[in-house]
């Protein structure tokens, strides 16, 4: 049922993204012309989202640690949300983000990270990136690894799941999207094992609505205690692409609304339109 106003946003800060992994659905690029969203536009946006009781915020991209703005840098960004009593949370897959300078300013200020892997390796470098956020942050920041479903062989989704045992992450598994470069990947075809693989993995485990849509039979049938389902995208919550000052029910939607933000935009003009889809 769809909500009276978002509970979370997720926000794409960049379209910049220095990875080029062939499977990506935003179509992230590596050079920065035009590719990172104006300060001013974020800094409105959190103010409208706040009036408008939005509670999480989920910030990404692109690779949102690699964001760049005149005035701002990301810890002024994440600062923002922070000091607005958002929930704020990041995805990324920069495994050398805590050499950057801003780094450790960024971590105070986040409650959650969830770092991208598709590889035995990533997940190695999660761990060492996982270490230097909670070395430097003051507080208890949960971190996650996030997998999306059909990138790698079956085999070697097994070896991750094996080895995140040994980690104690907490696991995010999201479906393949067609989009962007998504489209002109071929995504390896999993049979229904992985459900049974996850439940025996014990790991506290979510998925995202694109799973749900296409495993919610088996996910039901193997009663996954552990795995946490969410409802459709749009519902209750929202994608805004801040580059390109657009809304959607999800970050891969093709409805997309403009929603250009000035001094006079007000919380009735963004439910609005988060209303009409
Ligand atoms: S999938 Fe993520 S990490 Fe890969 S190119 Fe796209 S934004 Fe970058």
């Amino acid at each position: 049922m769809k909500s009276q106003f978002p509970y979370l946003v997720d926000l794409s800060i960049t379209d910049f993204c220095d990875k080029h992994c062939p499977w990506c659905y935003r179509n992230s690029e590596s050079f920065e012309e035009n590719k990172h969203a104006s300060q001013s536009y974020i800094f409105l946006l959190a103010d409208i989202l706040k009036e408008s009781l939005v509670f999480d915020i989920v910030i990404g991209g692109g690779e949102p640690t690699l964001y760049k703005s005149k005035y701002a840098s990301l810890s002024h960004i994440l600062g923002h949300f922070y000091d607005n009593k958002f929930n704020v949370s990041l995805t990324t897959k920069n495994f050398l983000w805590h050499k950057d300078k801003d780094f450790k300013r960024s971590v105070e200020k986040l409650h959650s990270v969830a770092i991208s892997v598709a590889s035995l390796d990533d997940i190695k470098k999660a761990k060492i990136l996982s270490k230097h956020i909670t070395k430097n942050a003051s507080h208890v920041v949960n971190i996650s690894c996030q997998i999306i479903l059909g990138v790698v062989p079956y085999d070697e989704f097994k070896k991750m799941i094996n080895s995140l045992k040994r980690t104690g992450f907490n696991i995010s598994i999201v479906g393949y999207k067609n989009t962007g470069r998504g489209n002109s990947f071929t995504p390896h075809v999993y049979d229904k094992e992985w459900v049974k693989l996850i439940k025996s993995s014990r790991l506290f485990v979510s998925v995202d609505s694109v799973i749900v849509k296409d495993w919610k039979q088996e996910l039901l049938n193997s009663d996954v205690n552990e795995i946490v389902l969410t409802g459709s995208e749009g519902e209750q919550t929202c994608f805004i692409d801040a580059v390109n000052q657009k809304i959607c029910p999800s970050s891969f939607s093709d409805q997309l609304f403009d929603f250009p933000i000035s001094y006079k935009t007000k919380k009735d003009d963004f439910l609005k339109v988060y209303q009409s889809f």
